[in-house]
């Protein structure tokens, strides 16, 4: 079969794929944004949480770290753990990559994806293309599966906005907007922490209300990392060795396990670095739970339970739920009906073989939309060197 492979999707881990696949002579077509996530839906002045070596997109040839990208562009050289990246920085590095190894991304979305009858895939476009592909990998990443729990429904019927009463943490690029105004945020991970601490600098009274006592935690420095434990980018333990660097048994594993470990060993916990932004600048509130979220006069209510077990009531201009995001397969509509009932899933996220194959063959899933079946590495930039030569060595001895 000539058709080409189609990768949706340009952050990371769809421009890692993409390179790795065309140093072995598979003709692709890439699909997306380069790096839209990093360039739009991030808060402008973040930093990243992971260090310098733990942020490399994976390629099959040398000279594509960090650390080059930085010599090609005459910066300064960002090596040890104490490096600090910026956002900005990173994806002038996506970017850079595209163009050196990925330099024919076509800039459109994938509106849909059905199975051929024979073989291979039928993709359409929204320029009005449509083509056959052999295979197709899904590196879609964040886009879509921003969550809002139940509870802040009622608020807002119709999904959050930026300028509504509730927006959701990917909704913000540009903080300055809160300047002056009451602003909760809701949520104790580094993305409700960085965005809350950004939001004081740039003039806002924040409030972070967090689920749990002491739920609000920061990381040890890099000089105050145990001794005598293996490392590994997001600290040193061995729990973080194992899930880094031999995520083949995590499939495995039971699927209570599965979400244990996700839950346990990368739980929410704030950079190192930003403790002294935080602290004392932020309010912070622990709660029991939130119940529910109202919209009194245009402004959001937050109805919670006390760590002492009262009802109470909090009130601001805006809330902002850094609530994460989630893998499910039905916000990725552009995944045609058929193909969806077809696939094997745990918890609405597809189950992966080796190789990151899906039950559908020919069908591929990386980045985040991997984690359930090779674990929260897959969360990460890091997780490309992992996922990348082995999708790219499964896909071309199957479909090559
Ligand atoms: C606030 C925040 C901070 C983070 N900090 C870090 C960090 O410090 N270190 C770290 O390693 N990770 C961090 N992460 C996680 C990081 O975002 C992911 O590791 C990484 O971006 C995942 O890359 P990806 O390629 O899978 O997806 P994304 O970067 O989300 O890229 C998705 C791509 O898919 C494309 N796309 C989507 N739908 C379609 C379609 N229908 N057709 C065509 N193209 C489509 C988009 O255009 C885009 O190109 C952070 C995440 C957040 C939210």
């Amino acid at each position: 079969m000539n058709h080409p492979v189609a990768v949706i999707g340009a952050g990371p881990y769809g421009l890692s794929t993409a390179a790795h696949l065309r140093a072995r002579g598979i003709p692709v077509r890439v699909f997306g944004e380069p790096m839209v996530s990093w360039r739009s839906h991030m808060p402008e002045g973040m930093i990243l949480k992971s260090v310098p070596s733990a942020s490399n997109i994976d390629a099959p040839q040398r000279g594509h770290k960090l650390v080059d990208y930085c010599d090609a562009a005459g910066i300064k050289r960002l090596v040890t753990d104490e490096d600090l990246i910026s956002a900005d920085t990173f994806v002038e590095y996506g970017d850079w990559f595209q163009k050196k190894l990925v330099p024919d991304l076509e800039q459109v979305r994938v509106v849909s994806v059905d199975r051929r009858e024979r073989e291979g895939f039928e993709l359409k476009l929204d320029s009005g293309e449509q083509f056959t592909a052999r295979a197709v990998v899904v590196a879609t990443g964040l886009s879509g599966l921003e969550h809002l729990p139940g509870e802040f429904a009622a608020a807002v019927p119709d999904g959050p906005t930026p300028t509504g009463p509730v927006s959701h943490s990917a909704q913000h690029h540009d903080l300055s907007r809160f300047a002056g105004k009451e602003l909760t945020v809701v949520g104790a991970g580094q993305s409700a922490l960085e965005t809350a601490a950004l939001a004081a600098e740039a003039g806002a009274s924040v409030t972070v209300v967090a689920r749990g006592k002491g739920r609000v935690r920061f990381g040890a420095p890099p000089w105050h990392q145990p001794r005598f434990r293996p490392e590994t980018p997001f600290g040193n333990a061995w729990s973080l060795y194992a899930l880094t660097y031999y995520p083949h048994p995590y499939r495995h594993l039971p699927p209570q396990a599965r979400h244990f470990l996700v839950r346990r060993v990368l739980g929410p916990l704030g950079a190192w670095w930003l403790k002294d932004r935080f602290e004392g600048k932020v309010a912070v509130r622990d709660v029991a739970g939130i119940e529910r979220v109202t919209v009194s006069q245009g402004a959001p209510v937050l109805s919670v339970r006390t760590l002492g077990g009262r009802a109470d009531e909090l009130s601001a201009d805006h809330v902002i739920a850094a609530t994460g995001y989630r893998v499910d397969l039905a916000a990725m509509p552009f995944l045609g009906e058929g193909l969806r009932t077809r696939l094997a899933t745990s918890r609405g996220t597809p189950r992966l073989g080796a190789g990151y194959v899906s039950s559908v063959p020919g069908l591929y899933f990386t980045g985040m939309l991997g984690g359930s079946s090779y674990g929260p590495v897959m969360r990460f930039v890091c997780g490309t060197e992992f996922a990348s030569p082995r999708l790219a060595g499964h896909l071309a001895s199957a479909h090559g």
